[in-house]
Parts: C-alpha cells; structure tokens; sequence
C-alpha cells in the first residue's frame, strides 16, 4: 500500500477504517488540559472499555441483593462464572472446548504448567528459553529448575540473536535443538518477544521441538489480543496469557490459560491441586479424593475473583464482536503506516528493531535511538505521548487496532521527529 506523510492522509486512512466506530468504545485518557493522550502502552496496560463498569457493578448489585446465594441464583451465576468466558478464549486463541480456562494471574500460570509439564530427569532437564525473555518468566523457569534440584547456570539454556543482530533467528532454535534436543525436557518461548515485538512462529517450533521429545509451551502475554492464534492445530503443549495488556481486562485481571486436548485425560500427569479443579458433580461433597476436571479447567485452584472475570468478560465480548482477522488487518495496516512514518523520518539516529516482515510482528513497534536516555521518553510523556522506555535506549510503541487511530501514529512520530531535531 501507498503511503503518504501528511495529516489528511492519515485521516482518510481512519475515515475508511471499518472499525474506527470501536475507538468510542473505550476511555481514553486526557492531560490536565483536557486534550487526548497519545495512548501506545496497550502493550503493557490496554485502556478501559467503556462497558466494563456496568459488568462489574451488575456482580456488586446480584452480592448486595443475594448474599451467598448469588453463586447459584446471580444474573450470571458465579459458580460457573468462568464458563461464560470460555467460548470467546476458543475464539481467540484457537482453542477446542475443555482446552481453555481463565484462572488466577500469568506467572501463577506458568509456574502450575511447569509442575505438570516440566518433568526433569538426570538427562533430560534443560529449559529452552529466549535470553532476552520478560524477567518473571526468567524467574520462573529458574526457580523451577532450583525446585528439581538442578543448577540452572546448567539447567536453563538461553538462545540469543547473533552478535550484532537484534531477533532471534528460527534456523538457530532448529540447530540448537538438533544439537541438544536429547537434554532439553521443556521449550518455553514467548509468542511475542516482548521487547523486540518478534514472533515466534507456534507451529515450527512445537513440530521441531515435539520431534526432539521435548514439551512445549507459550508465554502468549504479548500475543493474546495482538496476533490471531490456532493453538490447538499447532499443537503447543501449553499457554498462558494475562488480559491486562492486548485483552483490556484491566489492572491485575486474571490470567487463563490452555492445556493441549492430548493432556485432558491424562491423571497421571503431576499437578498442584485444589477444590475448583475436582469434578463439579462432587466439588461440595468435600470428602472425595481429588477428582480432577478432565481439560484446563483441571488445573483450576481456587474459586476465582468474580469482578476481575466480569471486566475480562466485558472485554472479551468486543474481541467476539471485531474478530480476530478483521482486528489483524487493521492492524497491520496501522503498523504499516507507523513503520513508514518511522522510516520517512530519515534520521539514522532511529532504527526500528522488530521484524519488518508483517508475519513476523504484531502491532508493537521497538524503536532504538541511538544516543538516546529516558530524558527523550520523559519529553514525549510531557507532550502527552505514552509509550513505554526500556534501558538502554529503545521506545516500544504499540498502536492497537481497537482503539489507536492513523491520526495518533500520525501525531506521535511529527512529535518524535522535532523532539529529534531540535
Ligand atoms: C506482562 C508479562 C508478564 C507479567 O506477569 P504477571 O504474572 O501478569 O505479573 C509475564 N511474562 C510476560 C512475557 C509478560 O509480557
């Protein structure tokens, strides 16, 4: 597509964007003065449905008038609460039935999956993660080897760019699995790195890794919402994801998360229990051994928080409205035109380090500048431009389809660029 630098571009370019009524769906914030914030931290905190209070207070409303009886007899009753977001998780994330469930936070996640799907033995006991991966997966893969008994200097096996290069190259994860497949028990990537905003193509990887008989699973927190996903056919052993980024279920939402139908039977597989996770015909009978949910609803622990699962259900139900296909190309074309405004800057000073191949990104942009420290990220802020700094010199900026407009990248690079020259 034919780009143009200039303002009426942009706004013609929203004007026939078939989901720009979305935009009035949310809150935006405002400065002090009133105006509209640049919003492009989407990637990190999604903004506020404008619906999502009315969820909330429906379940405030059904405790005040009902009392404990509201788990049976709400308008949604709350015992089989997290059901009701089930199908748009399918939906989302490409799911089969009982292979979906939202429960407690993201790394609470990933650390269940691994008690079931990280099982070490004395030669068999890598974990093959990014270099570059978010610190609490880090944390997590490494605490998980301590658990086990293992040193994770040893344990846990990191693949980095080459020297010189910024993403991870597919053909280097084949050839480190080639050559360690036999001692590596887990591949735990995320969907999305994010930091560079690469994607790692699911299905290679899980093919190349289920050939080496290792398992597999996803950090999906900077994918869910942002890139459309067909987990069950490629086949990952399991996910996880937040919903306060891409999903917009607010601060602290709860997480869910996926189990590969190949698991939903399989009691022998160790896990963590608890009550919410036992068979739902027996759950109040308290005194049966644990009976667990044949799916991802097995791993449930505790009966879950119902105002955060009413604010992700709000949400969902626009993801369930726009779909994922009709988000993505829209999408697309607003990174695109981001991408092109970038470039059409013209200063080698800025260098945009994720994936220029569409395939290889979601909406997230990483812009390094060379040169450049936080007084760069505190400017834009001041100019009313969120965005996100990390160390030691990269913006990431994600334009999300929902709710960003061609106008804000527009506005957002014309600020970047004479912060830049001045
Ligand atoms: C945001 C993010 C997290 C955050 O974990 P919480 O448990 O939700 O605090 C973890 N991992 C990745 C890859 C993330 O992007």
């Amino acid at each position: 597509m034919l780009f143009e630098n200039n303002l009426p571009f942009a706004l013609k370019l929203d004007e026939e964007d078939e989901l720009k009524s979305y935009r009035s769906a949310f809150h935006i914030p405002r400065s002090e003065s009133g105006e509209e914030i640049l919003y492009f931290c989407g990637n990190s905190l999604g903004l506020q449905p404008r619906k999502t209070i009315n969820y909330i207070v429906q379940e405030l409303t059904d405790w005040a008038n009902l009392g404990v009886e509201g788990h049976f007899h709400a308008k949604n009753p709350w015992m089989p609460y997290h059901e009701l977001l089930t199908p748009s998780l399918m939906q989302l994330v490409g799911a089969e039935e009982n292979e979906v469930v939202a429960m407690n936070t993201l790394s609470v996640n990933l650390h269940l999956m691994m008690v079931s799907f990280y099982q070490p033995t004395s030669s068999r006991y890598k974990i093959l993660i990014e270099s570059d991966a978010f610190p609490s997966d880090l944390y997590a893969v490494e605490s998980q080897a301590k658990f086990h008994g293992f040193n994770p200097n040893d344990a846990i096996l990191k693949i980095k760019p080459r020297l010189g290069e910024e993403l991870i190259r597919e053909e280097d994860i084949a050839e480190l699995l080639e050559k360690e497949g036999s001692k590596i028990a887990l591949v735990f990537l995320g969907g999305v790195n994010y930091y560079t905003g690469q994607v790692f193509n699911i299905r290679t990887i899980t093919q190349m890794a289920h050939e080496q008989g290792c398992k597999v699973g996803f950090d999906l927190a900077h994918a869910a919402g942002n890139i459309p996903l067909n987990l069950h056919d490629d086949g990952p052993d399991f996910a996880a994801w937040c919903s306060y980024k891409y999903l917009n279920g607010g601060p602290g939402c709860l997480a869910a998360c996926f189990v590969h139908n190949r698991h939903a039977h399989n009691e022998e597989l160790k896990r963590f229990a608890g009550w919410w996770g036992h068979n739902k015909e027996t759950r109040f009978n308290m005194r049966h051994d644990f009976d667990p949910i044949a799916g991802a609803e097995g791993w449930q622990l505790s009966n879950p928080p119902i105002y955060s699962l009413a604010a992700m259900k709000a949400s969902l139900s626009i993801f369930d409205e726009v779909g994922m296909i009709n988000l993505r190309r829209k999408s697309e074309k607003l990174t695109g035109y981001f991408e092109y405004l970038l470039d059409d800057i013209a200063d080698n000073r800025i260098r945009v380090i994720t994936p220029s191949n569409p395939d290889q990104r979601g909406c997230q942009l990483s812009i390094q500048v060379l040169n450049a420290d936080k007084t760069l990220h505190k400017t834009l802020t001041e100019m009313g431009v969120i965005t996100d700094w990390r160390e030691p010199d990269v913006i990431r900026a994600a334009p999300v389809p929902l709710y960003n407009s061609f106008e804000d990248v527009f506005k957002f690079v014309e600020l970047l660029r004479k912060i830049l020259s001045t």
